[in-house]
């Protein structure tokens, strides 16, 4: 961005700075050029942009990598769901024990399917949903436990809270 590009007054031909709508010498009215013009509104839009703002900007665009981790975690349980359900579909009859045991597989997979989309696309509900579900995770002592534990701790810290604060 160049500061230095001046409009020259075509009554008494002072140099003025771009920007100017009249002459700061004579105060004849300053040819605006289309260049001139954007060069002006260039600047006038950058002082607009405050670092702040971007700041806020790129922290919303931005998904933590813990999340992407976590979305993807979700995502590969529900296949995994999903396979044990064709597994059990394939070698079984689907009676007694059995359908109790596809029908968990298959909500299973549904859920961590829903909660992983809604962990990658930062779904608010999706946090909320995970906190829930970890927290009944917390259960599975001593293993599920801790993992649960490290993941409800991440899920709660303020600049994982922001990252789905965005409106969606
Ligand atoms: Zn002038």
């Amino acid at each position: 961005m160049s500061y230095e590009t001046t409009l020259t007054c075509l009554e008494c031909g002072h140099a003025n700075p771009v920007g100017r709508t009249q002459c700061e010498a004579c105060g004849a009215w300053v040819p605006q050029t289309a260049e001139a013009r954007s060069i002006a509104h260039g600047a006038e839009s950058e002082a607009q942009a405050s670092p702040l703002v971007e700041e806020e900007l790129a922290e919303v665009a931005t998904r933590p990598t813990g999340i992407t981790v976590l979305a993807v975690l979700d995502l590969v349980g529900s296949g995994f769901s999903a396979l044990a359900l064709a597994a059990l579909a394939t070698s079984a009859s689907l009676s007694g024990d059995f359908g109790g045991m596809a029908l968990l597989y298959l909500l299973i997979a549904i859920g961590y399917g829903v909660l992983g989309w809604g962990m990658w696309t930062l779904r608010s509900w999706a946090r909320i949903f995970h906190i829930v579900a970890s927290a009944i995770g917390l259960l599975g002592f001593p293993v599920g436990t801790i993992i649960n534990g490290v993941i409800i701790y991440y899920l709660t810290r303020p600049h994982v809270g922001l990252a789905f604060s965005a409106k969606r």
